[in-house]
């Protein structure tokens, strides 16, 4: 028994071509919307077994709806310091998973240091995705695709702080599949990863100047910084506008809602890259995401469609 659930694996015919089969890993039907229920809910499980009475998460996002609902399957309590940038909406959904939500702090920075603050003896704290159980976690969503059958050839995902990143690289080499590229792509103005690997250094970068909030780590842990050295990896970037787009038009092809932060996946699905044209078998992990909604996604196309 685990707190996530496995995902369906789908054949995308919206997204599929002429020799290149595209493969849906519907994360985004987790219980919590996101991928993040896999490797939080591990860390969870663990860190129960190890005696935690208690979990703290800093995240406004999908990282602290996670561990709101690992918490509510463990019977344990959750503490969310979420920063007042935080959308009433997520305050919400947090809420109703049971979590005590405290708003903090004009910025992640200052309600991640209270949140840091007030860990206690019987607390753990749970990371939003530098964890080693986290992707020990988020590997499992590979695991399930060797089940299925299915070899892929490279694996398009979406890069944050770089915890998907490292669980997917975990699921592959434990798989066996140690040579499959993975394709991380980040939106302009959240591309720490991207910049990282030109400047060869792990930079921090400055701020956050793009609305795929759940990709907007200044910086991505070392640990994925690591296997840019050691696993083939491709970074892209994509704009914001395409993002969005690609979130509109997987309304329309699967009938589901997601963040542009997995949309910026989508839109290097949906876009054919001649970069990735050789690959008979795309896999895309469909990270999902709660914090955007139909109404805010027409918006956003609308600006930015302007812009
Ligand atoms: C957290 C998150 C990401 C990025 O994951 P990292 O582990 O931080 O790289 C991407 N998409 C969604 C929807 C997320 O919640």
């Amino acid at each position: 028994m685990t707190l996530h659930i496995e995902t369906a694996l789908i054949a995308s015919s919206a997204m599929s071509k002429e020799g290149q089969t595209v493969w849906l890993k519907m994360e985004a039907l987790q219980p919590s919307g996101s991928f993040k229920l896999r490797g939080i809910g591990h860390a969870c499980e663990e860190y129960a077994r190890r005696g935690a009475r208690r979990f703290i998460s800093s995240s406004g996002g999908n990282a602290g709806l996670a561990a709101a609902c690992a918490g509510r399957q463990l019977g344990l309590p959750v503490v969310v310091v979420a920063p007042e940038t935080t959308s009433a909406r997520a305050r919400e959904l947090m809420r109703r998973e049971q979590a005590e939500v405290i708003v903090h702090g004009a910025s992640f920075t200052e309600a991640n240091a209270l949140a840091l603050s007030m860990v206690g003896e019987h607390d753990a704290f749970i990371h939003a995705f530098d964890d080693p159980l986290l992707w020990t976690g988020h590997a499992s969503m590979i695991d399930e695709v060797a089940h299925a059958g299915v070899t892929p050839d490279a694996v398009v995902l979406s890069v944050g702080g770089g915890g998907l990143m490292c669980g997917v690289i975990e699921g592959l080499r434990r798989n066996g599949w140690d040579k499959v590229p993975v394709i991380a792509v980040e939106t302009d103005g959240a591309d720490s990863l991207a910049q990282s690997i030109e400047a060869g250094a792990r930079i921090e970068l400055p701020r956050i100047a793009s609305i795929a909030t759940s990709l907007g780590s200044r910086q991505v842990s070392q640990a994925a910084f690591d296997w840019t050295r050691a696993h083939p990896i491709d970074s892209m970037v994509v704009t914001d506008k395409a993002a969005v787009a690609a979130c509109i038009r997987f309304m329309d092809d699967h009938r589901l809602v997601v963040e542009p932060a997995c949309g910026a996946s989508l839109a290097v699905a949906y876009a054919g890259r001649p970069e990735l044209a050789g690959f008979r078998n795309l896999l895309v992990i469909v990270c999902g995401g709660v914090t955007a909604t139909v109404a805010q996604l027409q918006a956003w196309e609308g600006t930015l469609g302007a812009s």
